[in-house]
């Protein structure tokens, strides 16, 4: 895991500031009765949220899953050279028979990265392969299952086409034109992109610094016995795991228990050092549930509590310099808040542009019970069915508590406030947790 253990304070200008906290209907109370909605709780989320501007440079490799920090043009044309497509015969286009079939004369043989020297007259050919410079005179190739082997060359048919199979220069990347703009992840296809533009180095924002802890007397750790009514803690596990997913730097303040003055503490070590803090447990309305006032006291919470299900109590606001998200106990609901409303804003402070997911229609098989009111993020496995069209099925009981029930999952199924229970053969949205790439 990479963490950070600097005690280097961060610069002032990756924070908010007050004129950056807008005031969304419903934002600001964070004892309010009323839930806020998914959608005014991202607003709200966005308001209060300040990119980061530091960047590094960094090696190719190392920028795999990083966001770029500024445009890269192409310093050159990609392919450089004017190449064959395929195996054949390069030759003169006009030599191409209209009718019946031609033969030409073979003069010599063109390799990817070793060039033929000769000047292709007409009624002549050279024999070509993939990748190889198109020889001087040449502008189509014949494929060579296309192509008759003569004695002294090839016998060509008609049908063909003056200018196939040849890859013009600069028709994959022109040289000066955009190859990837600043906001954008970089993927596999784009770290071969920029080693296909001979990029040795590019920019990249710097990781965030997320600091996170779990609160709960009833948590333990990994290696400790479980005492009477206790559980062991699993929701750093999963906090652990997604953050990693998103390449931040970590810092893990361990199992806080459930007091003002340790919430406190645990609280005064990350801020500051953290762009972002994250804690599990302890927002409800419990009597050990400390979380809130804590923060309203050292900070600002915005709001406290929204309209969906898992996940209902959840606070967001400020703590120092630092931004602060109070996600509840329950694993589902941790999972569900993360991946719905704090993993856009990391990605949206680490400079990404496209936070978005896939969303599409899928047929449900499963009865998916609900009440209308509030958004439902339920756990669902893909199908695709005979006729080829996406199903999906739910993945066991769907407690807040139930982590079995997101293991197995590949997609959130996504219920709007104002839909009620779903009958199996009803249209459903589906969120897929991983694209291929
Ligand atoms: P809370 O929001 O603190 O009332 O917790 C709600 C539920 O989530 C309770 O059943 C807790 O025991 C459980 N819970 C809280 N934190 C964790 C954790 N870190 N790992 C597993 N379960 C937890
Ligand atoms: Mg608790």
């Amino acid at each position: 895991m990479r963490t950070f253990h600097t005690t280097t304070g961060l610069a002032d200008s990756n924070f908010m500031s007050r004129e950056h906290i807008q005031t969304e209907p419903g934002c600001g109370d964070p004892f309010a009765a009323e839930a806020l909605s998914i959608e005014a709780a991202a607003r709200c989320i966005e308001a209060g949220m300040v990119p980061i501007r530091d960047r590094e440079e960094v090696p190719l490799r190392d920028a795999l899953g990083r966001i770029l920090a500024e445009d890269v043009l192409s310093p050159i044309n990609v392919p450089s050279h004017v190449n064959s497509a395929v195996d054949g015969y390069a030759m003169r286009s006009a030599d191409l028979p209209s009718r019946g079939s031609a033969n030409l004369t073979l003069i010599g043989t063109a390799w990817a990265g070793r060039p033929c020297g000769e000047t292709v007259q007409p009624g002549q050919c050279i024999r070509i392969m993939t990748g190889a410079k198109m020889p001087d005179g040449t502008d189509t190739v014949v494929m060579q299952e296309h192509a008759e082997r003569t004695e002294a060359g090839i016998r060509v048919g008609e049908g063909h086409r003056p200018g196939q199979n040849v890859r013009l220069a600069g028709e994959d990347l022109a040289a000066g034109h955009p190859a990837a703009g600043a906001g954008k992840k970089i993927t596999p296809a784009a770290l071969g992109l920029l080693a296909s533009l001979g990029i040795p180095r590019v920019a990249v924002t710097r990781r965030l610094r997320v600091a996170f802890f779990a609160t709960g007397d009833e948590l333990r750790s990994i290696g400790e016995p479980l005492g009477d009514g206790e559980i062991y803690d699993s929701n750093r596990y999963t906090l652990y795991g997604m953050l990693a997913h998103l390449g931040v730097d970590q810092l893990d303040l361990g199992v806080v228990a459930d007091t003002p003055e340790a919430i406190r503490g645990a609280f005064n070590q990350a801020a500051d050092r953290a762009d972002v803090i994250i804690t599990t447990g302890g927002v409800s309305v419990g009597e050990a549930d400390y979380v809130k006032e804590v923060i309203t006291d050292l900070g600002e919470v915005t709001f406290g509590k929204i309209a969906i299900k898992p996940g209902r109590p959840l606070a967001f606001g400020r703590v120092g310099r630092s931004l602060f998200f109070g996600l509840p106990g329950n694993p589902v609901a941790v999972m569900v808040t993360f991946y719905q409303l704090v993993q856009p804003a990391l990605r949206r402070m680490m400079g990404e542009t496209r936070t978005s997911p896939a969303r599409f229609e899928a047929r449900c098989l499963s009865r998916l019970k609900k009440r209308p009111g509030r958004t439902e993020f339920q756990r669902g496995r893909l199908t695709v069915d005979a006729d080829g069209r996406v199903a999906v099925s739910k993945t066991g009981a769907q407690g807040s508590g139930i982590l079995s029930s997101m293991s197995a999952a590949d997609c959130f199924i996504v219920l709007p406030p104002e839909s009620g229970t779903v009958e199996p053969g009803d249209t459903v949205w589906v969120e897929p947790f991983e694209g291929i790439a």
